[in-house]
């Protein structure tokens, strides 16, 4: 079984309670795919440039439930993903890097945070599937994170399910200046953005997709850090076969008028 990779935007973390189209859209998603035998979220929100520069993945037998986040209702807080861990495929993910000289550490402490719980809560909700959490590197280009997808595709034989979480837009400072309501429409800037980025994929224009914040209209205003996007270069790197991506957006909504819910899939051959 050879599970495609997905690009999953994860949103507010209130996308955990409120209702919305892409609430709705990943409640559905884990029917649709093949059950994994594990699950890899590479997330946006577990940065090697916050630990040293060195990139981590999580190597606890029962990874605990990280609440990183301020400023939101009691009932996120309370809220608990217990999947267990797998520290096996930890060293594994560890060992696979290393031969492709990408060197990362397990971490027996670190937990999940919002980018893998909330829409893993959504996704699979009984929590009956192992996850292990890898970091992005923020200040390392989208080529190394793509090379780190194409390090990681084998997984894909063996039933592990890849998920690059982000987000298809991310300027916090524009969406929360604006203050919007969840179900707001997309201005233009976020709207043409998110549209040329569904052209490329599906003219499976990798170099494009590699250079979007610079080449895509309203990159920088989209993207005015690279965290939230990076995630989509590994899950392009995961899912791409012989330099081809064979992608498909899977599901395309707004929240709060700026935020891009979009969720693709890499690797869609069979
Ligand atoms: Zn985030």
């Amino acid at each position: 079984m050879r599970l495609p990779s997905l690009f999953i935007s994860h949103g507010s973390p209130m996308m955990a309670l409120e209702p919305s189209a892409a609430r709705d859209y990943l409640s559905t998603l884990g029917a649709d795919l093949p059950r994994p035998a594990a699950i890899l979220v590479v997330s946006a929100h577990h940065d090697a440039d916050w630990t040293g520069g060195r990139a981590s993945i999580t190597a606890s037998p029962a990874p605990p439930t990280v609440h990183d986040f301020g400023n939101f209702p009691q009932a996120l807080f309370d809220m608990r993903y217990p999947a267990s861990g797998n520290p096996e495929l930890a060293l594994h993910v560890q060992s696979l890097l290393a031969a492709h000289g990408l060197d990362i550490d397990a971490d027996p402490k670190r937990g999940l945070d919002h980018g893998a719980w909330v829409p893993l809560s959504l996704i699979y909700p009984d929590a009956d599937i192992p996850v292990v959490q890898l970091s992005i590197h923020s200040s390392a280009p989208p080529e190394w994170h793509y090379a780190l997808g194409q390090a990681l595709a084998p997984l894909r034989e063996d039933g592990v399910l890849i998920i690059g979480s982000g987000s298809m837009t991310h300027n916090l400072r524009a969406i929360f200046g604006a203050n919007l309501g969840i179900d707001a429409p997309a201005p233009h800037w976020v709207s043409e953005f998110t549209e040329w980025a569904a052209q490329k994929v599906a003219e499976d224009a990798v170099d494009d997709l590699l250079h979007i914040v610079e080449r895509a209209p309203y990159g920088h205003e989209n993207h005015p850090t690279m965290d939230h996007i990076l995630p989509l270069h590994v899950a392009m790197g995961a899912g791409s076969m012989g330099g081809a991506l064979h992608g498909k957006r899977l599901h395309h909504s707004t929240t709060y008028g700026m935020l891009a819910m979009d969720v693709y899939a890499f690797g869609m051959t069979d």
